[in-house]
């Protein structure tokens, strides 16, 4: 395969258009921001670890038939998806009260919810990703009722998927973010990233952060934080 333009650099990743129209080439980043962009730093090594997990993240998917953009790993830092229109929906399942549910709603961080939550919110940095329910993403035309139907079961699928996968490695997802995206041919496939960028990890003994509120919380050893979720992920599998 061969790479052809830059089609588009994020905080986190680049990503380049390829020879084969339906097929693109995601290249993870160290960069790290938070707080819509306000914090910017440095996470060594965080591409390797975000693209490596991603990639065996979503192969499980698959085989439990949550379809994803996955194609194939190039190199450490570089993997071929296939080429989606991104759904402006960031999807946010919650195990566990944390960050922005526990503030909004005045909720100690850690409470243990019956069952988990779904919720959404409009991707688009210059509003901030404003929360939306069900019927403020039709009235924008994100998407029709039948894609939000399926993205929820898609989303309660990974949730399940990912729950018994880090408890396997000892810890505890509290929350997570996902994003989808629609093929040509208009299948609704996971896309973006599965990693400690976008899922809260407790160790499950300890209640010790494994994810980036290291970073976004400057409490240190965000790295070796990184790299030990990675190392436990291989050994669960
Ligand atoms: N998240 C993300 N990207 C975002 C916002 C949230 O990956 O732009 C993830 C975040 O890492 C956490 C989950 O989604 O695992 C829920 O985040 P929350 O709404 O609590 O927002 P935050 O406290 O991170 O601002």
């Amino acid at each position: 395969m061969e790479l052809r333009n830059m089609m588009y650099e994020g905080k986190a990743k680049k990503v380049f258009e390829t020879d084969d129209p339906n097929v693109l080439v995601v290249d993870y980043k160290d960069d790290a921001t938070a707080f819509n962009g306000l914090k910017k730093g440095t996470i060594v090594g965080k591409g390797v670890i975000n693209n490596q997990m991603s990639n065996i993240l979503m192969q499980g998917l698959e085989k439990r038939g949550v379809p994803t953009h996955f194609i194939k790993e190039l190199s450490e830092r570089q993997t071929a998806v296939k080429r989606v229109k991104i759904l402006p929906l960031e999807v946010i399942i919650r195990n566990i009260a944390a960050g922005s549910f526990s503030k909004r709603y005045g909720v100690e961080e850690g409470k243990v919810f019956k069952q988990p939550t779904i919720e959404f919110s409009y991707k688009n940095d210059d509003l901030g990703d404003p929360l939306l329910n069900d019927d403020h993403a039709f009235a924008l035309e994100l998407c029709t009722k039948e894609e939000l139907e399926l993205v929820k079961k898609y989303a309660f699928m990974v949730n399940d998927y990912l729950k018994e996968v880090w408890k396997s490695c000892g810890i505890t997802l509290v929350d997570f973010k996902i994003e989808f995206g629609k093929t040509a041919d208009g299948t609704i496939v996971l896309a973006d990233e599965i990693s400690p960028d976008t899922c809260r990890l407790w160790d499950s003994k300890t209640n010790e952060k494994l994810d980036k509120d290291r970073f976004r919380r400057d409490l240190g050893g965000v790295e070796d934080a990184y790299t030990e979720v990675m190392k436990r992920l291989r050994a669960s599998i």
